[in-house]
């Protein structure tokens, strides 16, 4: 492991050369980007003049306090996430698992009663009790309960009923809408295929189509856009990127431009990533955007690329983790967009999974750590696909392959009747 005292890069006397030159041209954008290294500028001195030893600390306690008190009680301001509340089980359990903070068998089989009672009659999850089944929360749920791990857990699942409502919002182009009657985005397709791949239901037919589509959203940048034709995105980018590789055709995605886009999206001076070209930098994207790297260095790796670093990620491991631990931690626990923002649940799993990620390289005899501050600091690998504990993966694929993949009753119907 490296050492912990590595001086810190946002405190050298170099760092300021790093800030925004904007060539003398003001524009809109240049002004909010000066706006946040000022922001960002004066939290790092303010730093450095209360801490002699430059050791950043992540605020396990506080964010423990944070997370354990969501899963019981949402204040007033969760009110518009009423339709994302899996989403909230999910951003709350991978946190705590990052932190590798244990939830209490009763809380977990609380979990799992209330998620049964989001999935719906026919198929998927919806956002809460009586709505419309919806991929976004049906790849939260089954995240969600995959991180439980139980069987009450996986018994949740109805399988039959995922592949029916998967068929239902799969679309001749092989592209998915998020619902029946919905929109159509990548961020679909990668929830689709990480909830048919976890629970084992994928057939030939499921995906066909799917990665011709998802190419599509590859654009002149290098990155994805949510559908063919806009502009590169960092979290339509990961979707599309995982999601080809789970259905295992990523080598038809262009590797080299997706890697030169999505290098470009960590800010010189901030540390962190920003979305997209042009826009701020923001703490989720810690995750959305170098999350990619460890997939790109898999899928270049698969393509005999032969001067990958057997060390690092592609991207500046120690900076982003500088800006999470001193620009994103709400000191009462929670993580932030930026300084200035509020805590959220959705900040705070995306901090930590980006922070996961840059403390963690490689698997198994690849891996290596680089742990910014004390090792109390370090947190537990994620796995860059699904974004869940990688004991959690293996043990949810072992027990969803002992089971037969279920029939697409539509297909099973038009079969000719046997006389
Ligand atoms: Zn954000």
């Amino acid at each position: 492991m490296d050492s912990s005292f590595t001086p810190l890069r946002c405190l050298s006397d170099q760092h300021a050369l790093e800030l925004f030159k904007d060539d003398n041209v003001e524009t809109v954008t240049s002004v909010e980007q000066k706006k946040v290294e000022r922001s960002v500028q004066e939290v790092f001195s303010v730093y450095q003049q209360n801490h002699t030893l430059s050791q950043p600390t992540l605020l396990r306690d506080q964010h423990y306090a944070y997370l354990k008190k969501g899963l019981r009680h949402l204040s007033d301001a969760y009110e518009c996430l009423d339709a994302s509340r899996p989403w909230l089980c999910y951003w709350i359990l991978h946190s705590l698992e990052l932190l590798e903070e244990p939830v209490p068998a009763s809380i977990c089989s609380d979990v799992c009663g209330f998620l049964a009672r989001c999935q719906s009659p026919t198929g998927g999850f919806a956002g809460g009790p009586g709505q419309h089944a919806h991929l976004a929360p049906t790849y939260a749920a089954v995240n969600a309960l995959c991180i439980i791990g139980t069987q009450e857990a996986y018994d949740v699942i109805n399988r039959q009923t995922l592949l029916d409502f998967l068929y239902s919002v799969k679309q001749p182009d092989g592209s998915f809408v998020m619902h029946v009657g919905g929109e159509v985005d990548v961020r679909s397709a990668y929830c689709a295929a990480s909830v048919a791949s976890l629970t084992n239901i994928i057939n030939p037919t499921l995906f066909e189509g799917t990665p011709s589509w998802i190419l599509r959203c590859q654009n002149w940048e290098g990155g994805l856009g949510g559908v063919p034709g806009l502009e590169a995105h960092g979290g339509y980018t990961f979707c599309g990127m995982a999601a080809m590789m789970i259905l295992n055709k990523v080598h038809m995605l262009d590797l080299k431009s997706l890697l030169r886009w999505v290098t470009s999206r960590q800010m010189r001076f901030e540390g962190g990533f920003q979305g997209r070209c042009n826009k701020l930098v923001d703490g989720c994207y810690s995750f959305w955007q170098a999350g990619l790297l460890p997939l790109l260095h898999r899928a270049l790796f698969k393509e005999g690329e032969s001067t990958l670093s057997m060390r690092n990620w592609m991207f500046d491991q120690q900076a982003l983790q500088e800006y999470i631990l001193i620009c994103c931690q709400n000191p009462a626990g929670g993580l932030l967009d930026k300084p200035g923002k509020s805590r959220d649940f959705y900040h705070t799993c995306y901090c930590l999974s980006g922070l996961s990620i840059a403390q963690h390289f490689g698997s198994k005899d690849f891996h290596h750590e680089h742990i910014v501050g004390k090792e109390e600091n370090r947190l537990a690998p994620t796995h860059p696909i699904y974004n869940i504990c990688p004991e959690k993966i293996a043990q949810a694929i072992e027990h969803f392959h002992q089971l037969p993949v279920p029939v697409h009753r539509e297909e099973a119907a038009s079969a000719p009747e046997l006389p």
